[in-house]
């Protein structure tokens, strides 16, 4: 089915040592994020007067596909870093924080396409989980090109062959895009449908989000 997500299942509260966290199972995925903060910027000179930085840092696992990966940053993990820093950047309240740090650790155990998203969905959820004050959940999901038609959600297989992958991030309460990449090539037409099935997507997505933190907190409030 074109517009099929894969199952999902999401936990929140999922890590001790951090101050909030989430667990994100998406298809073949296996994610694991963890926040921390606000806290103190070192080294100093990178603190901001009015504002904290908000640093996503993503990272594959070495066993976390097929063929084992070579540990430590890469290009694409720095891509994928930096995308997802500056689209939680635009829902964290930073001048609350001046001089401070926020950071999520995005750790892929599992990899099967469509990591950046479930990456991003989790990350969110976490700093949720922290307690910090944002607009919205950031919520993630992408469609793409198979053949000639607009698949939502692309699996391993699909994404192997695919024409075009369009990864988007949306803020679902304002409807604000934060992060939409385009790997491929989609006509006007193609990139309306795929932004339609996206749209439908992330509103169910968010109500997992949604439901997933209230399952923490109302199991701490009993
Ligand atoms: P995303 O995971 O966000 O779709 P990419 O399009 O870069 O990001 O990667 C697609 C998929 O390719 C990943 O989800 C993963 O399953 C696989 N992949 C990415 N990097 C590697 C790697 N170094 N070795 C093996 N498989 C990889």
């Amino acid at each position: 089915m074109p517009d099929e997500l894969r199952p999902i299942r999401m936990e929140v509260g999922v890590h001790r040592n951090a101050d909030g966290s989430a667990y994100v199972e998406w298809g073949e995925n296996k994610v694991l994020a963890v926040a921390y903060g606000p806290r103190e910027l070192h080294p100093k000179h990178k603190q901001h007067p009015l504002k904290a930085l908000v640093q996503c840092i993503y990272n594959m696992a070495a066993f976390s596909v097929g063929d084992r990966k070579r540990p430590g940053p890469d290009r694409r993990s720095q891509e994928i870093s930096k995308v997802c820093s500056e689209a939680l950047t635009h829902v964290v309240f930073v001048e609350e924080f001046p001089k401070a740090t926020i950071d999520v650790y995005v750790e892929v155990l599992q990899a099967g396409a469509g990591t950046r998203c479930v990456g991003l969905t989790a990350a969110s959820l976490a700093l949720a989980d922290a307690g910090i004050p944002m607009k919205g959940l950031v919520t993630a999901c992408a469609a793409g090109k198979v053949g000639d038609r607009v698949v939502l959600d692309l699996s391993k297989e699909e994404d192997n062959h695919g024409d075009a992958d369009l990864p988007v991030g949306i803020v679902v309460n304002t409807g604000e895009v934060v992060l939409m990449q385009m790997d491929g090539h989609l006509t006007k037409g193609e990139f309306d449908e795929a932004m339609g099935l996206i749209d439908g997507a992330t509103r169910k997505i968010y109500e997992m989000q949604v439901a997933a933190l209230k399952c923490k907190y109302q199991e701490v409030g009993e």
